[in-house]
């Protein structure tokens, strides 16, 4: 006897949206993830920007971008019903250098969002394994998901294990994530600001009674310490966007961004093994494509069309270039 419809291994955005939309459709849901302090998610500034460096708007990856950000306040709403938590929503992105100021971009209130997501999972019938999934194996029909603890079986996989998803023994050999390590910081007792500010390499975002300040980048690997480096970086924005002292800054938090060579997620089925459905290498827009990507997961899984079109996410798009490698 299988132990559920779908397993689902990531504990970050990717996979609690997953779980969520999938148990909403009336799946059968386990739930695997290691929760680690490093994620992606736990870092993010939550901009739901797809207006800042942005793709031609006939563009299927940007339309699917803006449709992700459009789609969100209604997310939320259902989100809010679900598990009694409001989430945050600020509107309104200035680029700082421009002047150009995008009325339906703004940031979401991650810690919200993702306290909002744990209700509303622990109000399902999702099963919660907080533990590192090791491998995947195939027996007959069913996949089987190794963890220290127990076996899980299960008709479907979903991979949402951010920067760390291609650790999972079992699949496709070499799953092109990398992690890019990100730093943010809070501010307290500064005046609110009504909107994102983006500009000096950077971003202010407002978030409760603290602005966000954002973010670092560096691709060397899982290293997860904070720099000296990436404290001056997010002072010399906080200061250039803002005036900020730099010496207010605190709360700093690093994750590790689960970056694809072209910065778009990896969505849809294996190529090898339609079982198995991919949900990672989000890169820089996680927060903006979790709700979308995991209602076109829940799709997939139940058998059914994705609501938003995600071939350019295809998880082979590199295959002739890993090959050349
Ligand atoms: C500093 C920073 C700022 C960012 N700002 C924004 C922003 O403004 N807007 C935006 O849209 N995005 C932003 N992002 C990107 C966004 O945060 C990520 O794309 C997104 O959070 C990725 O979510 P995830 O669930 O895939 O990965 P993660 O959040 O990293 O979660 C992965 C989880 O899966 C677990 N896991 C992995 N493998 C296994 C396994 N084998 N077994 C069990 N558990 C496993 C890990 O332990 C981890 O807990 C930012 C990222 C950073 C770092």
């Amino acid at each position: 006897m299988r132990d559920a419809d779908v397993a689902i291994v990531g504990d970050g955005i990717a996979g609690l949206t997953c779980a969520l939309a999938c148990a909403r459709r009336g799946l059968q849901v386990v739930l695997v993830g290691a929760r680690s302090t490093a994620a992606a998610s736990h870092a993010s500034a939550g901009l739901l920007a797809p207006s800042i460096a942005p793709r031609p708007a006939d563009d299927p990856a940007q339309r699917f971008l803006v449709a992700a950000r459009d789609g969100y306040p209604a997310w939320l709403d259902v989100l809010a019903e679900e598990s009694g938590v409001e989430v945050t929503l600020r509107l309104g992105l200035l680029e700082a250098d421009s002047g150009r100021f995008h009325e339906r971009d703004g940031a979401v209130d991650v810690p919200a969002l993702l306290e909002a997501l744990e209700v509303a999972i622990s109000r399902r019938r999702i099963t919660r394994l907080a533990t590192g999934a090791r491998a995947v194996e195939r027996e007959g029909d069913a996949l089987v998901v190794e963890t220290p603890a127990r076996r899980i079986t299960a008709r479907r996989l979903v991979v949402a294990g951010g920067a760390w998803a291609g650790a999972l023994n079992g699949l496709r050999p070499a799953l092109p994530v990398r992690p890019v390590a990100g730093v943010t910081a809070l501010v307290r007792g500064e005046p609110d600001l009504p909107h994102v500010l983006y500009g000096a390499g950077g971003y202010l975002v407002p978030r409760g009674d603290a602005l966000l300040v954002g973010a670092t980048a560096r691709d060397v690997g899982f290293d997860a310490r904070i720099t000296d480096g990436d404290r001056t970086s997010l002072g010399a924005i906080a200061r250039k966007l803002h005036g900020i002292d730099a010496g207010l800054l605190e709360g700093h938090a690093l994750g590790f961004r689960p970056m694809t060579p072209d910065g778009l997620p990896l969505l849809g089925v294996d190529a090898h093994d339609p079982r198995i459905v991919y949900a990672t290498g989000y890169s820089r827009n996680g927060i903006l494509v979790a709700p979308l990507a995991a209602a076109c997961v829940a799709a997939l899984v139940g058998g059914g069309e994705p609501p938003a079109p995600i071939a350019p996410f295809a998880v082979d798009r590199f295959a002739s270039s890993e090959a050349g490698r």
